[in-house]
């Protein structure tokens, strides 16, 4: 909605804490078929929050790549809409979408410098070589590379490398930047640096980020959303916090770690495995101690039980100091127990 020049001006916007976010992204309905049988995304139904950082998480095969690929134009939908801003972009081509995309290991181009794998797509829209470079120093500057502007990639550390694929990305004025698993390639030490800095940068920048992983330590790290997907379906979306304390699924309380799935009388629950209490004796669950692994802060306990699964048993996370005083043992009979208030009931 536009006002003419010369009009009143419009109410002040309400203020950002009592205003939802506006929604930079939104799915409906979207389905990608490839085959007969089940689509690999089902009719899926999404709102992203303008400015917020969003992981889609699951494990391989869910249709992450896929739902980001008909974000982005890269891949035709078989029925459903993709909106940006309130613009159903669903037919565009992706150059005309405003979205634009980070690959795995960031694929710049070995042999040319930070500043013209920064211009090149505006050298291959035609731009001149003056105006292109420019606009290029001028997002190096943003991402604070101004200064390593002539060298090659492999002149640069892998942060600097990222923060040349990123003004690579923004070069083209995108609302909304799509991110296919852009750190998996990398080394944990590497990795684990490279995100806190993609997180910087999204804040900094103020831009939605939609970011594909198959790693929920790296959405809990870097999401303000995250949309747990399986099987081409949405099970749950919510903050990291959300998602971890209360998994709605129990695949999500399994594909995200640290609960245990239970059975009880009254259904099926999960509990955190540092909310679990261990007693020689007492009125909880009988379990037997089979693993004991030193984790540093923490000492994690494998054991069988009655009310859990045979396959994948239950754990105990205990912090060290707990365990020093009073160590378990393999073989050692105990008691499990917790409180109802950390039993948190999971969707049949
Ligand atoms: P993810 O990124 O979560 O690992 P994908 O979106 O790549 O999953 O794939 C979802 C499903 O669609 C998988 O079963 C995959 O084999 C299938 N698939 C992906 N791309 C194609 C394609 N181009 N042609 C046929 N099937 C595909
Ligand atoms: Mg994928």
């Amino acid at each position: 909605m536009g006002f003419a020049y010369g009009l009143p001006m419009p109410p002040a916007a309400p203020s950002p804490s009592s205003a939802p976010r506006p929604v930079a992204v939104e799915l409906v309905a979207l389905t990608k078929r490839y085959a007969q049988g089940q689509p690999a995304v089902d009719s899926i139904d999404l709102r992203i929050a303008s400015g917020s950082y969003c992981c889609l998480l699951g494990p391989s095969g869910c249709g992450k790549s896929t739902t980001l690929r008909m974000i982005a134009g890269h891949e035709t939908v078989s029925s459903g809409d993709v909106l940006l801003e309130d613009r159903n972009i669903t037919d565009l081509p992706a150059a005309a979408r405003g979205t634009a995309m980070m690959f795995q290991s960031f694929a710049l181009f070995p042999h040319l410098t930070a500043l013209d794998n920064v211009a090149f797509s505006l050298k291959m829209k035609g731009v001149a070589k003056a105006e292109r470079q420019a606009k290029a120093q001028d997002l190096l500057e943003r991402v604070a590379m101004g200064h390593l502007a002539q060298r090659k990639p492999g002149e640069l550390s892998g942060g600097q490398q990222q923060r040349v694929a990123l003004a690579r990305a923004l070069i083209t004025q995108p609302k909304v930047l799509l991110l296919d698993e852009p750190l998996s390639a990398l080394d944990p030490f590497l990795r684990i640096q490279m995100r806190a800095e993609l997180r910087r940068w999204q804040k900094e920048l103020g831009l939605t980020f939609i970011h594909v992983t198959h790693s929920q330590e790296e959405a809990m790290a870097l999401a303000d959303t995250m949309v747990v997907m399986n099987h081409g379906l949405i099970e749950q979306v919510g903050s990291p916090h959300e998602v971890y304390n209360k998994p709605a699924t129990e695949f999500i309380a399994r594909f995200m770690g640290g609960h245990n799935v239970l059975q009880t009388p009254t259904g099926k629950i999960a509990v955190r495995n540092d909310h679990m209490r261990i007693e020689v004796d007492g009125e909880g669950i009988a379990a037997t101690v089979t693993d004991v692994e030193y984790q540093g802060t923490y000492v994690l306990l494998g054991l069988d039980a009655e009310n859990a699964d045979a396959r994948t048993g239950v754990s105990v996370m205990l912090p060290e100091s707990v365990f020093a005083d009073r160590p378990y043992a393999l073989g050692e009979h105990v008691r499990l127990s917790w409180a109802t208030s950390h039993a948190h009931a999971l969707a049949a």
